[in-house]
């Protein structure tokens, strides 16, 4: 883990940024190249108002790889295999 985050947890889900404690709305899906392989996904979970600022955090580094509705991605992975 490189920042301070929440971990996920039963119950609602909130954001991971660091002091936020509002429901999580985005999944962050991204991948560091230096510690993970390619296919790999580390999440981050934003609410409405830190989805652009962890997005840029990570984008800037060249880490984000999507940005997926806490919904849908809950979805996928219930139907996942
Ligand atoms: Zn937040």
């Amino acid at each position: 883990m490189i920042l301070p985050l929440n971990e996920p947890a039963d119950g609602p889900v909130t954001c991971s940024a660091k002091g936020c404690r509002a429901p999580a709305v985005w999944v962050l899906a991204w991948n560091n190249p230096k510690l993970h392989t390619p296919e790999r996904r580390k999440t981050w979970l934003a609410c409405e108002e830190h989805r652009e600022h962890l997005s840029q955090f990570l984008g800037v580094r060249g880490f984000l790889k999507d940005v997926v509705a806490l919904a849908d991605w809950q979805e996928a992975e219930e139907a996942g295999p």
